[in-house]
């Protein structure tokens, strides 16, 4: 029997019964290999397609379509694939002595139809992560890709379900009205990436059926900069962290906390580092992107107008170009929206504070930010800064580069989310981690059953404590 999904999204032709049958297709490694090695395969032959696609929504440079968003992937498939036999594996649990004789054992098994909704600043990146990880796990997939980075949703709609094999896979497009039908249809598990907005949409949504999800949400990830940091170091991976697809990423640093006495070094040593990256006009750059639409420059254009900051470095806005310059706020104002939301664009503040530990503490009792960094020529300073600010992952004396390994598993906490993928972490949270206990038949002691007699009930307080 097929179910069809109600008429917004029945015109993706996809059928989430027929999907859900189809998942035994995936239920040996070799045939989820086989997917990952087309979509590998694809991405390669296309990757100028992609990269073309991803400058026209994004205005992102050919590295950095490569390095953050095809190739990404590309690693990300084949790291899996390599570990799907041994993530696969039954894994044996030690049995306690009432157990025994017997067989204990954890099989990871596909939890049927993963509905994946992505975001609009890593397109490609944010919709294929999720289904990499869903096809390792062994499930089918619905991939609604976003409708603000429409040229790579196209790409993605009209070559995925080819890719993956229309049994497993289907793509379906739209805004939030396709997205809020789609909903209303039980999955086995909702993976969103994007706001929390959203994020509480979703997971209402999917109560209605108890539908499992993650949540990838964001938030307002701090770099913290000490007073004993290499602030030359700091200055330059902080701005990289922060300028890379335009301060459009999940966890870029959001605002600089730094301790007064280096603020200043620190203010120059950023100013010269955006220079040498992008050069004296930033839209003259090649590597240097875009915003995604007017909406969000006007609304980037707004948080600068209104900083109040004692000093603005760039703030340059073209509308028409949908460009802001890497801008750094130097002390906004208490109180001011910049300081407010998450800013997600090329704006940076930088707030000097006279007392690091008073303002960690300030920050502990906050929203839990996706990531924290913090910039420290101590590991006694970086522990205690791990231990006094919450975060869903964390670098000492780097920006980002937790994504880039693939077993240290990636997720909010709080407010930025639940659930974290990427590596085995991720094909855990795709799969059913079912627990089976096998026993032989004999021995079989009449003792172990009632009537418990009082030499049984002895040896059962004494097995089972
Ligand atoms: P968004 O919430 O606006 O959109 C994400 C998805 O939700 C899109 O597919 C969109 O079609 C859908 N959607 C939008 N409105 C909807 C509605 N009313 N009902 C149902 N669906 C709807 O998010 P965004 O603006 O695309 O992304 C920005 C946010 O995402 C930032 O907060 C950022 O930090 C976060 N983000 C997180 C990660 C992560 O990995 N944790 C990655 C990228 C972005």
């Amino acid at each position: 029997m097929t179910e069809p999904l109600n008429e917004a999204v029945a015109k993706g032709g996809v059928r989430i019964q027929e999907l859900r049958a189809a998942t035994p297709m995936l239920r040996e490694a070799g045939a989820r290999a086989d997917r990952l090695i087309r979509l590998e395969k694809h991405l390669r032959e296309h990757e100028a397609d992609y990269a073309a696609a991803l400058a026209a929504d994004l205005g992102k440079s050919a590295t950095e379509a490569w390095s953050t968003e095809i190739g990404f992937i590309i690693g990300q498939s084949r790291y899996a694939r390599r570990h799907l036999r041994e993530w696969m594996r039954p894994r044996r649990v030690p049995l306690p002595a009432v157990a025994r004789p017997g067989r204990g054992r954890v099989v990871p098994t596909p939890l049927g139809v993963v509905c994946v909704i992505a975001p609009w600043n890593y397109p490609l990146h944010l919709a294929l992560a999720p289904v990499v990880t869903a096809i390792a796990a062994g499930n089918s997939v619905v991939v609604k890709p976003s409708e603000l980075a429409p040229r790579t949703a196209e790409l993605i709609e009209s070559n995925l379900p080819g890719v993956l094999g229309v049994e497993n896979c289907a793509v379906v497009s739209g805004g939030a009205e396709v997205t809020s039908a789609l909903l209303q249809e039980r999955f086995d598990h909702i993976f969103y990436t994007g706001g929390g907005r959203v994020g509480r949409i979703v997971m209402e949504a999917a109560a209605k059926h108890l539908t499992p999800v993650t949540l990838e949400l964001g938030g307002r990830s701090p770099a913290i900069v000490c007073a004993d940091a290499d602030l030359a170091v700091a200055a330059r991976r902080i701005v990289w962290g922060k300028f890379v697809n335009a301060g459009q990423t999940c966890v870029a640093p959001d605002h600089v906390v730094v301790e007064r006495e280096v603020a200043d070094r620190l203010v120059s040593l950023m100013t010269a580092e955006i220079r040498s990256s992008f050069g004296e006009d930033a839209a003259l750059s090649a590597d240097y992107g875009r915003i995604i639409n007017t909406h969000h420059v006007d609304r980037l254009d707004g948080l600068i107008r209104s900083s109040e900051a004692r000093e603005v470095v760039g703030g340059i806005v073209d509308r028409d170009r949908r460009f802001v310059s890497p801008t750094l706020l130097i002390e906004p104002g208490p109180s001011t929206d910049v300081l407010a939301d998450e800013i997600f664009g090329p704006i940076l503040p930088v707030l000097p504070v006279d007392d690091l530990d008073e303002t960690l503490r300030q920050m502990a009792s906050g929203p839990t930010p996706l990531a924290l960094y913090a910039f420290t020529g101590s590991d006694e300073r970086a522990r205690r800064i791990l231990d006094t600010v919450p975060s869903g992952g964390a670098v000492i004396n780097h920006t980002l580069l937790h994504l880039a390994v693939h077993e240290l598993p990636f997720g909010g906490m709080g407010e930025s989310g639940h659930g974290a993928y990427h590596g085995q972490a991720g094909f855990d949270r795709l799969s059913h981690l079912r627990s089976i206990l096998q026993r032989p038949t004999r021995p079989d002691p009449k003792l172990a059953y009632p009537p418990y007699g009082r030499v049984a009930q002895r040896l059962l307080r004494r097995l089972t404590a």
